[in-house]
């Protein structure tokens, strides 16, 4: 008889439905399972094993310490839970290249042997009255991660000998996996989504409402707690909560100012387009937190603009938005986006805080003194935003128009280039014009510079693959697979190949960043007919520019969508910049690339006339 409590799920079922992933390819097979698994999960570790199958004890937002286990430290609790030496797993891991095997490989040995001797150890007494479960793994790797300070590394390794002194083989190969941050299934949010209706929605609308509640509450384990707890019907009436991150809204691309406002419904709202770092600031009294783009808690780097926000933001709970850019102080003159890069610095902050100063152009409000704004039409959220602001130099609202004349958004446009800013955001006021969390569409419509090139925009790509350099750049990962992204099955088509573009600086970048990163084998989201000379988990994106979009027999971007057989490339790609604020899944998406496509077609047939 089990002793595991009706509310609690052996972790081996978690272990083997990631073993059998593993082998999968198919996306439908892999749902299957996943829905299985999370329709065996009883509610109160729903969260956690949502977390898990992300690989992590929580959002990024929760700011959850780094579990700090190094190789050595994983190595030195394998050893010491299955009772061998350290020597023995390195060897083993060096003929294996996986810890996660060699725990298995040990595990087994061990329980053979024990098994064999006969002898009563207490972890194996209890194999049957003591499996692990969702719950005890969870929580002992959040005591791993908490752990900290003197003497925390004997903490760390205790705790995780006994863990893995009480997982069966197949168990401790996925707690290695987690800890080594390897847990690479292959699933994406978007495919935990899926599940999660398939498993519990109920209904084809399901899908959506569990989307929006995640887009307004950037937290799955908890949405997914909540639907479990209290039904679907209950997201809906999630609103906006200070302190846990909202999706944030996103803009499609245009070129035309005529075609833009016609896109937008005529008048529109159009805003400087500002090149710096998105902040989504939350303000409870006191308290202040900035999140990024990707919803990183960024308080840490701008404490300058806390006080700013602390000093101009009136409301004592609200949500707002804008763009923090780096300035010259004695001129305001607007600086490139790469100054920012200096305050992603750990120590001294405050001193390149000096070096690096900014300014806050904001433009919009989601959450003001109680009232969800994210359902108001723009123009009513840009009030409540001047109502609850006293500006300042240095945090204001963006530079804005209203209009619905294309020559004066092109003249404002031109203005905004002029000073320093990317282009223009064209955002649409209409009743509806709400805002609409974790979607890119046609109410927000950004008009950037041209970069003098057939392309009508930069991409940003994610990496799959790499190739090594020759003569001079030999040994060296000196290209790069790229793909964008499909949200339809959650996966990345590679769209080309990029050589160019890269300083040697940032090729010594590369390596580092990318050596981590690669795999033996193809990662199961990636659809590729490439075969490069390196695998690479798609973590890491960059913005691309190119001459013009061609057809491609090579690539499975686009493929089938303009002829049979064929996808889209670029011609010429060449890399502009990382982008570390961007997760894989912002990537360009392949629906994206189309339509850049198509625009360029149309181009050739009928010239532009600005
Ligand atoms: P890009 O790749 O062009 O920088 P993106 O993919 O990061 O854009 P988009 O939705 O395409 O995101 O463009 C909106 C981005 O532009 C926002 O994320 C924000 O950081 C920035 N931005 C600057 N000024 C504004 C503004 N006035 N309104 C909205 N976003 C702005």
């Amino acid at each position: 008889m089990s002793s595991i409590r009706e509310e609690d799920l052996r972790f081996r079922e978690v272990a083997e439905a990631f073993k059998s992933m593993e082998s999968i390819t198919a996306r439908t097979q892999l749902m299957l399972i996943l829905v299985r698994l999370l329709k065996k999960t009883p509610p109160s570790v729903i969260d956690k094993v949502v977390y898990i199958i992300q690989g992590k004890l929580g959002p990024e937002w929760k700011d959850i310490p780094e579990l700090g286990v190094g190789e050595k430290l994983l190595e030195k609790a394998i050893a010491m839970a299955y009772k061998t030496s350290e020597s023995t797993v390195d060897r083993l891991y060096k003929q294996i290249g996986d810890l996660g095997t060699v725990a298995e490989r040990l595990a087994n040995q061990y329980r053979s042997m024990v098994k064999q001797k006969g002898i009563g150890l207490l972890a194996f007494m209890g194999e049957e009255e003591r499996p692990l479960t969702v719950a005890r793994v969870y929580d002992t790797l959040m005591r791993v991660a908490y752990a900290q300070g003197e003497g925390s590394r004997d903490v760390k390794l205790k705790l995780l000998a006994g863990l893995l002194a009480d997982a069966e083989p197949l168990e401790a190969k996925y707690i290695v996996r987690f800890i080594e941050g390897r847990i690479r299934v292959g699933i994406g949010d978007a495919t935990v989504l899926d599940a999660l209706a398939v498993a519990y929605g109920g209904s084809a609308q399901a899908r959506n409402i569990i989307e929006r509640a995640y887009n307004l509450r950037a937290d799955l384990g908890e949405i997914a707690r909540l639907l479990v707890l209290e039904g679907v019907e209950s997201l809906k009436k999630i609103t906006p909560t200070i302190g846990i991150p909202i999706r944030p809204m996103l803009a499609e691309r245009g070129r035309d100012p005529g075609e833009i406002l016609r896109k937008v419904g005529g008048k529109a709202l159009v805003e400087y387009k500002y090149d710096g770092e998105r902040a989504q600031i939350h303000k409870d009294g006191n308290r202040v937190i900035i999140f990024s783009r990707r919803l990183e808690d960024i308080t840490r780097m701008y404490p300058d603009v806390v006080e700013m926000v602390r000093r101009s933001v009136k409301s004592n709970a609200a949500i707002i938005e804008g763009e923090i850019v780096a300035i010259d102080p004695e001129t305001m003159e607007l600086k490139p986006f790469q100054e920012l890069m200096h305050r992603k610095r750990k120590h001294d902050i405050h001193r390149i805080m000096r070096e690096v100063p900014v300014a806050v152009f904001l433009f919009d409000a989601l959450y003001n003194e109680g009232e969800d704004l994210t359902s108001k039409p723009l123009l009513v959220r840009r009030e409540a935003l001047e109502k609850a602001v006293e500006t300042q130099e240095t945090f204001k609202l963006a530079d804005s128009i209203v209009t619905g004349d294309p020559d004066e958004l092109w003249k404002f446009f031109l203005k905004a280039t002029e000073e320093g800013a990317e282009g223009v955001m064209v955002k649409a006021i209409h009743d509806k014009s709400y805002y609409v969390a974790g979607v890119r569409g046609w109410l927000w419509v950004k008009l950037k510079k041209d970069y003098k090139s057939e392309m009508i925009d930069t991409v940003d790509l994610v990496v799959v693959g790499a190739f090594y350099g020759r003569g001079k750049r030999g040994g060296k990962l000196s290209s790069l697979l790229m793909a964008a992204y499909d949200p339809k099955t959650d996966t990345f088509k590679t769209v080309c190949k990029v050589a160019t573009g890269f300083t040697d600086e940032e090729l010594e970048r590369m390596q580092e960043m990318l050596k981590p990163l690669i795999i033996k084998n193809k990662h199961p989201r990636v659809d590729s007919r490439i075969e490069p000379d390196v695998w690479i988990t798609p973590e890491v994106v960059a913005e691309i520019l190119g001459a013009e979009l061609t057809l491609s027999p090579l690539h499975t971007c686009c493929l089938g969508m303009q002829r049979p057989g064929v996808g889209i490339s670029i011609r010429f790609p060449r890399f502009v910049r990382w982008r570390p604020d961007k997760r894989p899944e912002d990537a360009t998406t392949q629906e994206e690339l189309y339509e850049m496509y198509i625009k360029q077609l149309k181009k050739l047939e009928e010239p532009q006339t600005v």
